[in-house]
């Protein structure tokens, strides 16, 4: 699923229901897993499998995860300032929330030399065991779910902060 939808959905949960701040990291932590489990579109959805392997991004992709943690810092912005929701559950939330995709995807590719890292593969394939994300070979099969389902979670966020 994008970052953004993570984020908000940990963040949302976490605001309205008052957990703690490790309570607050754990749900972001275990609702990443939970939310990759349902068909989804993200940034990678439009990266093609050669380019995955070869740890290579396209200007396409690249523009897409930009616009994705710009989404989400704009989001995390909203919620601070006129939401008044406090500073350390949103950042807890989030970064649980954030963390599979940066272990997974971000740091490898900032650092190339963890790539190899057993314990990151490790992680890779724990990561993989829940997603369920569109490829732009099944993309009919999903176009309309995938969308719907990164809609939906974003809106009950959503509503769950204004309500
Ligand atoms: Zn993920």
């Amino acid at each position: 699923m994008i970052l953004a939808a993570h984020i908000v959905f940990a963040s949302a949960v976490s605001a309205s229901a008052r957990f703690s701040l490790p309570g607050a990291f754990l749900f972001g932590l275990v609702s990443h897993h939970l939310l990759d489990f349902i068909p989804h579109f993200d940034a990678g959805s439009f990266w093609p499998i050669e380019e995955l392997k070869a740890g290579t991004i396209s200007a396409r992709v690249r523009i897409l995860i930009f616009l994705d943690i710009l989404a989400s810092l704009v989001f995390l912005v909203w919620c601070f300032w006129w939401l008044k929701a406090g500073f350390f559950i949103l950042f807890w939330a989030s970064l649980g929330a954030a963390l599979p995709d940066l272990v997974v995807t971000g740091f490898p590719f900032l650092v190339p030399r963890l790539r190899n890292r057993p314990i990151l593969k490790r992680y890779e394939k724990f990561h993989y065991i829940f997603f369920r994300q569109s490829r732009p070979v099944s993309l009919q099969r999903y176009r309309i779910f995938g969308n719907l389902s990164t809609l939906f979670i974003i809106g009950f966020s959503l509503w769950l902060l204004l309500k």
